[in-house]
């Protein structure tokens, strides 16, 4: 495509901007392979995505599918596993939260991210409604350090009767070809280690969950989290899972409550510094 009536100097910096996508755990790809194939972004990933213990066979196996999609694992790739999250949930453990907003903004500004596709906060899983918060907290602080506007959009990692909070207007629906939904189908059956949370979905909500990728504008966060007097679905269906013995904790909403609020805190701090930031880095020359 021909760059006329774009500066030059705008061309120059889209050669140098990143895009990233980041996301709870190993298998989330596969919701979107297609848009990654085609984008080949930055990838974080938060867990490590073992079912039980120290496991590191579904990180690995992320590590593997990304890479043969042509994008790029960062430096927080499978950053803890997940009963250390799920540990660090249960004690209210802000710190550790706020630690990791701060070293995803520092990758962020790093390599000089612009556009950020994060996992939809969805009140289904806790950590990717914190993966969301992280991600735009992130996002937001690294636009108001570098003046630079780092946009975020996301997607649902899951839908029908799992997703559990409103989806915000959509930004763009990814065309996929027969080839395309092929690939991905081959894909699912190549990394088995890491393809059995989108098959599960896809038995449990229809095709939607592979042959539909898109992006949207999230939502504020106080919309997204939904009715204060209401349990969000993972602590109703943690309560069933102790009845029958699986868990022996439930993980509520009072665990995620101070961590949410220091992010939230956080993210409109960074927003209303940014709004004052991005002013001037876009009239550098300013006429007298
Ligand atoms: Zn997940």
């Amino acid at each position: 495509m021909e760059a006329s009536g774009v500066g030059a100097e705008a061309v120059l910096a889209d050669q140098g901007a990143t895009t990233a996508f980041v996301v709870a755990h190993p298998g989330h790809e596969l919701r979107l392979a297609t848009w990654i194939a085609r984008t080949r972004p930055l990838v974080f990933i938060l867990a490590k995505g073992a079912r039980a213990g120290r496991s590191e066979t579904r990180i690995q196996a992320s590590r593997l599918l990304v890479e043969a999609l042509g994008a790029t694992p960062s430096d927080l790739f499978g950053v803890a596993f997940d009963s250390e999250i799920y540990g660090w949930i249960m004690n209210r453990d802000v710190k550790v939260f706020s630690a990791l907003a701060d070293d995803l903004r520092e990758a962020f500004v790093a390599r000089r991210v612009e556009f950020v596709v994060t996992d939809a906060w969805q009140n289904y899983n806790p950590v990717h409604d914190l993966t969301h918060a992280l991600a735009r907290v992130a996002a937001a602080e690294a636009s108001a350090l570098t003046g630079r506007p780092v946009e975020v959009m996301d997607y649902p990692v899951v839908m029908g009767r799992l997703a559990h909070a409103p989806l915000g207007s959509e930004h763009s629906h990814i065309e996929q070809s027969s080839q395309d939904l092929a690939a991905k189908a081959r894909l699912i059956d190549d990394y088995p280690d890491v393809a059995d949370d989108v098959r599960a979905l896809d038995d449990a909500v229809g095709r939607e969950a592979v042959s539909r990728e898109t992006l949207h504008r999230p939502l504020n966060l106080e919309t997204l989290r939904g009715p204060l007097d209401e349990a969000p679905w993972y602590e109703r269906h943690g309560e069933e899972r102790v009845r029958a013995g699986v868990y022996s904790d439930v993980l509520r909403w009072s665990h995620m409550a101070p961590i949410v609020a220091m992010l939230a805190d956080r993210l409109s701090a960074a927003e209303s510094r940014s709004g004052s930031a991005v002013l001037p880095a876009l009239s550098p020359i300013a006429p007298l």
